[in-house]
């Protein structure tokens, strides 16, 4: 799993490979991605 840095769309990377043969966002094209691990949910939220 990829996350877009600019508006935050989460995709995998095949999917990405039916936009683009690049690294980008199939959502808005931005190059800048962080990988995040599949399916996992950030754990950096805090109990409120
Ligand atoms: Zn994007």
């Amino acid at each position: 799993m990829y996350v877009c840095m600019r508006c935050g769309n989460t995709f995998r990377r095949e999917e990405m490979e039916e936009y683009f043969k690049d690294f980008r966002c199939p959502k808005c094209g931005y190059r800048i991605l962080k990988k995040v691990r599949s399916e996992a949910v950030p754990r950096h939220v805090k109990a409120v």
